[in-house]
């Protein structure tokens, strides 16, 4: 789009300005390769592949098939989900993150991504000591900073961002206006199109989740990408070493509606799109030597919402009702909640349950509205046990143990635990550590790592990734000492939150993705999990020092 490029120029004018008043220093030329890696949150090697069949991806396609970028197959690990793949893809280490939302023993607390400062922590804490492949780059749009210095919407320095990312997106501030005149047009636009379909057939514009789309395609949609594809663009023309974008339009859509609906590819097209502005700004700099990636961190599997199967209350209600909440113990307070004073006046009725029209009330807004009683969203916690469901996964901690509890130790308090779990209604797998290593239940069976092929993960060509993403899962010590999964629960996958799109789990979509690069570079070891990206991407870094 020409007016961006002059939006651009203008900026680089002010930057040229700065530079002659001393205010910072040129960029670095030399021979130096730059790296510039576009992540598609959520996009599984088999929906790009329909898309390109189906002309969804126009700019990838033609990337591809004309001028020769390769398309190498990756397997991402388990879990599969943004925190982990970006911890092992940035620093080349095995993470402890085994979900987007999970409890910290050693902490005592939960980790929950999009909360400020959590994500921060994980970084400092797992990373250490490791030199990120963004060092002295730019990250957007990711959970951690790879040790960029410039930082915008990256889950880690949401709270606090880096003062240099600040600093340089200020300086683009006629980057920022551009951005502004242009998403707030695009936004009434948008407002008109939606008002406007949705007074042609209100039922079925609402039904189907019409508002939300708005928000989502207004929020994320137009902004998000805008803001993200300029403040890249600028960093292009300075000369950035080394740069990480993530476009999650496409996994936000998928979650929403299903990995392959119709409005998820539109917003992978827009992706596309926005990927295509990206590389005409790269080949105006021929001279700073890019290598250009594009891959994506895991997929998606379709699936049903927990409730929506069961008509009952959410996993995290239901594992006690059905199985955790020992017969006659009286139901204890939440240790530890920030409960405030409404929640406590509550909590006589919660411990007793007492009858009649108010307990009724209680449990009302216990099972729908926890967080009114002090408690978080997709988390119980009763006599010492702490579930908490993340997707098409759910953790159980027996929180009186320091350390992960083996199946023996489980079923010793609740015999057969495992076995019944995994016969329950939309679950799939259980996952658990014993004295003689990690067990997959399913369908009411116990496999070994050795024995999935028989059981669960029949007929899949990649099952020792399988086992290997399992073994590792369980090794990490936050991960519950259950891990439950819906994924390929009888009558189809399901997720423990309300969405149609989900991932963390095994399922071959949502292991299976894609490194696209250019024909000039080798990518030598095989990618059979992220870690394998920290030792190609790192050598941009060494190559600096
Ligand atoms: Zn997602």
């Amino acid at each position: 789009m020409p007016l961006d490029d002059v939006a651009l120029g203008l900026q680089r004018a002010l930057d040229r300005l700065i530079r002659r008043l001393r205010l910072g220093k040129p960029p670095v030329s030399g021979h130096r390769r730059r790296l510039l890696i576009v992540q598609i949150d959520g996009l599984s090697r088999s929906v790009l592949d329909e898309a390109m069949a189906r002309r969804r991806v126009p700019f990838l396609t033609r990337l591809v098939g004309q001028r020769g970028y390769r398309i190498t197959p990756m397997s991402v690990g388990l879990p599969t989900s943004t925190p982990a793949f970006q911890l092992a893809a940035m620093y080349g280490v095995r993470p402890d993150i085994p979900g987007f939302h999970y409890h910290d023993r050693r902490r005592k607390s939960d980790v929950y991504f999009p909360r400020a400062g959590d994500a921060a922590r994980v970084e400092q804490t797992q990373a250490a000591g490791r030199r990120g492949i963004l060092d002295g780059g730019g990250a957007y749009g990711c959970i951690f900073t790879g040790g960029a210095e410039s930082n915008l919407l990256t889950f880690a320095m949401i709270r606090r961002p880096s003062g240099a990312g600040l600093l340089r997106t200020v300086s683009g501030a006629v980057v920022i206006g551009w951005v502004l005149l242009k998403g707030t047009v695009a936004s009434a636009i948008e407002l008109v199109r939606a008002v406007l379909r949705i007074v042609a057939d209100p039922v079925s514009g609402l039904r189907d989740g019409g508002w939300k789309w708005l928000a989502i395609k207004i929020g994320i949609s137009v902004w998000l990408r805008e803001l993200f594809t300029l403040v890249v663009s600028r960093d292009l023309y300075a000369g950035v070493p080394a740069i990480y974008v993530n476009y999650v339009d496409y996994d936000v859509a998928a979650h929403a509606w299903g990995p392959r609906h119709p409005r998820a590819l539109r917003a992978l097209r827009r992706v596309d799109a926005a990927i295509h502005r990206l590389w005409r700004v790269l080949r105006r700099v021929p001279e700073h030597g890019y290598d250009f990636y594009v891959l994506s961190d895991h997929g998606q599997a379709a699936c049903v919402p927990y409730r929506e199967l069961t008509d009952g209350p959410p996993i995290e209600q239901s594992l006690f009702d059905d199985f955790l909440d020992p017969p006659g113990a009286t139901r204890t307070a939440v240790a530890g909640s920030r409960a405030r004073p409404l929640a406590s006046g509550f909590k006589a009725f919660r411990t007793q349950r007492a009858p009649g029209l108010f307990q009724r009330f209680v449990n009302y807004l216990e099972r729908d509205f926890p967080w009114v009683l002090g408690e978080q969203r997709e988390v119980r916690e009763r006599a010492g046990i702490r579930v908490i469901s993340a997707g098409p996964d759910a953790f159980v901690y027996f929180l009186d143990s320091e350390e992960p509890l083996t199946l023996e130790r489980i079923e010793a308090r609740f015999p057969e635990l495992a076995a019944k779990l995994s016969i329950s209604t939309g679950i799939g797998t259980v996952l658990v550590r014993s004295e003689s290593g990690p067990l997959c239940f399913w369908r009411g069976r116990r496999y070994g790592l050795d024995e999935l092929h028989t059981g669960p993960f029949a007929r899949r060509a990649d099952i020792e990734r399988v086992a290997e993403g399992i073994r590792d899962l369980m090794a990490m010590p936050s991960a519950g000492d259950l891990v439950i999964y819906g994924i390929d629960a009888p009558r189809g996958n399901v997720s423990f939150i309300p969405e149609v799109g989900a991932h963390a789990g095994a399922s071959l979509d949502e292991m299976s993705t894609f490194l696209i690069h250019s024909p000039n570079v080798e990518v030598t070891t095989s990618l059979t999990h992220p870690i394998h990206l920290y030792s190609h991407f790192a050598r941009y870094q060494t190559a600096a020092a």
